[in-house]
């Protein structure tokens, strides 16, 4: 449904200044520093509410240099965190996109407390893989719902217009000069909307089986985790239009998906010792290595399915997230006095299970490394009781996307920013190169919050100027 059609001779029902498109935390952002920023802003949202595959997300968003994490005693810089994104995507991404999100969210989260109210704190108890400092920050509960609802909350406050059940389903477009957009109602009603400038923040394609077969072939039967409204229309309408895309094959994929369950089990239980094993009862893989780029791989063991071994204390760990917390109330997570009594309730073979586990023991205890390069120093000993969970492969979201500016204004295939259209959140190009392996925790709502809030700015601040070039010329 994604279409470009001619402006000429269009007339709109109503003319907003800046539009959104999406109401997930790109959206919201962006509508609030807009409307900041002296601009009428109005989100359109295909969603009864509006929740996106923030609300599925654990609302963990990385930043550095952070009042919460000089609170903590945690040294860290905008810089050290470029180093650490760049590292994990092997040199892929574009520096000068790395640099501006990792400069823009810890500036953005502290404004959302101070304007907005929202309570972050910074997760200080483990270490996402790849993160040279603890960094991440969350809400109370830790979960996306919250931040969903409580960037929600500030742009109803702010009295900025939310639009539901309010799915565009075409640009009006003169050129590249974006002129409207057509929303489609439920029941099949149009209005057209006019704007000055349109934000996109309607995320990537991982809802789209098509363009993830495309573009993501190695997960196209894999199950999508996130919300099946993502469905590209963003990357289609910016093609269109002649944008440049970068990174169409990179994305979020996670190893630790509950299955049957659905529910995502933290990968603390892997960083703080845990390990997986297959059906057979062995290890496959160095599980250390990050959870994106584990989701392939537990795919690729029998019925692509894995369990999650750990110990009460790694439970105690991961118990800070609903998710967990709700894995354990649905029954889940398992829980034994021995490695035989563990096999048993896995199925799994019990001599197969004890020779792994009495293996990773002796591993820890050595602090050596196995033959997949997992390195074991410093790691806690499992004991008694022993925690498993039965798990899948998962696709969380897309990283590749629109390319953009410092002002986070789509830029065409030339290299030139196109007039007035700009991208926000898994609309855009992430900072995660072209594999699943180059994916840092937390790149997702890192490009939702940086790039949202500079693209409100941005989009507010250029109507404005081209209000007042009007203005001269009449
Ligand atoms: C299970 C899970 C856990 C995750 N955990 C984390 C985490 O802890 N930290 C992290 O950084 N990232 C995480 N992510 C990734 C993160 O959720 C996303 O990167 C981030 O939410 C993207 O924000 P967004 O605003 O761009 O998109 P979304 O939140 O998906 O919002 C996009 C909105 O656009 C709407 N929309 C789409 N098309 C249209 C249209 N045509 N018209 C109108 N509306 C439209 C959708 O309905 C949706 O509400 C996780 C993802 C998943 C799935």
């Amino acid at each position: 449904m994604s279409r470009i059609l001619s402006a000429e001779g269009v007339t709109f029902e109503f003319t907003v200044p800046v539009v959104v498109i999406g109401g997930g935390a790109a959206g919201m952002i962006a509508a609030l520093a807009a409307h900041e920023r002296g601009a009428e802003a109005l989100v359109l949202e295909r969603d009864a509410l509006p929740q996106g595959s923030t609300a599925l997300s654990a609302g963990l968003i990385p930043a550095p240099g952070t009042r919460w994490q000089r609170a903590a005693g945690i040294e860290d810089s905008a810089e050290r965190f470029a180093a650490d994104i760049i590292a994990k995507a092997k040199g892929e991404p574009d520096p000068a996109d790395v640099s501006r999100v990792s400069r823009a969210v810890g500036p953005a989260l502290e404004w959302l407390a101070d304007r907005y109210g929202l309570p972050f704190s910074v997760v200080d108890n483990f270490t996402y893989p790849g993160h040279s400092a603890r960094r991440m920050h969350g809400l109370p509960s830790r979960s996306g719902a919250e931040l969903i609802d409580r960037l929600r909350g500030a742009v109803e406050a702010a009295g900025i217009d939310v639009l539901c059940e309010a799915q565009v389903t075409a640009l009006y477009a003169e050129g590249p000069r974006v002129r409207g957009v057509e929303v489609t109602r439920p029941d099949g009603s149009v209005e057209r909307v006019g704007c000055a400038a349109l934000i996109l923040a309607c995320n990537g394609y991982g809802g789209n089986r098509a363009l993830v077969e495309r573009h993501v072939p190695e997960l196209a039967d894999a199950l999508y985790f996130g919300h099946p409204g993502n469905q590209g229309d963003a990357l289609l309408w910016g093609e269109a239009l002649g944008a440049a895309t970068r990174h169409l094959s990179g994305h979020q994929g996670h190893g630790s998906v509950a299955h049957p369950a659905g529910i995502l089990v933290t990968w603390a239980t892997v960083t703080e010792g845990g390990v997986q094993v297959n059906t057979e009862g062995k290890r496959f893989s160095n599980e250390a290595q990050g959870y994106s780029e584990q989701a392939a791989v537990v795919l690729r063991q029998p019925d692509g399915i894995a369990w999650t071994v750990f110990d009460e204390r790694i439970a105690a760990v991961a118990r800070q997230f609903e998710d967990f917390r709700q894995a354990e109330a649905m029954g889940a997570v398992l829980s034994a006095d021995s490695p035989a009594d563990l096999a048993r309730l896995m199925k799994v073979d019990a001599d197969a299970l004890a020779a792994t586990l009495a293996e990773v023991g002796r591993l820890k205890a050595a602090g050596g490394s196995d033959g997949f390069g997992r390195s074991f120093a410093g790691s806690a000993p499992l004991v008694a009781p022993y925690r498993a969970v039965r798990v899948t492969g998962a696709l969380f979201h897309t990283q590749g996307g629109l390319v953009v500016d410092d002002g986070a204004r789509v830029v065409s295939g030339e290299g030139a920013p196109l007039p007035n259209l700009y991208a926000a959140g898994g609309a855009a190009c992430g900072v995660s190169g072209s594999k699943a392996s180059g994916y840092l925790s937390g790149n997702g709502l890192l490009t939702a919050v940086a790039l949202g809030r500079i693209a409100g700015a941005a989009a507010a601040d250029a109507v404005a100027a081209d209000a007042v070039k009007e203005e001269s010329n009449q």
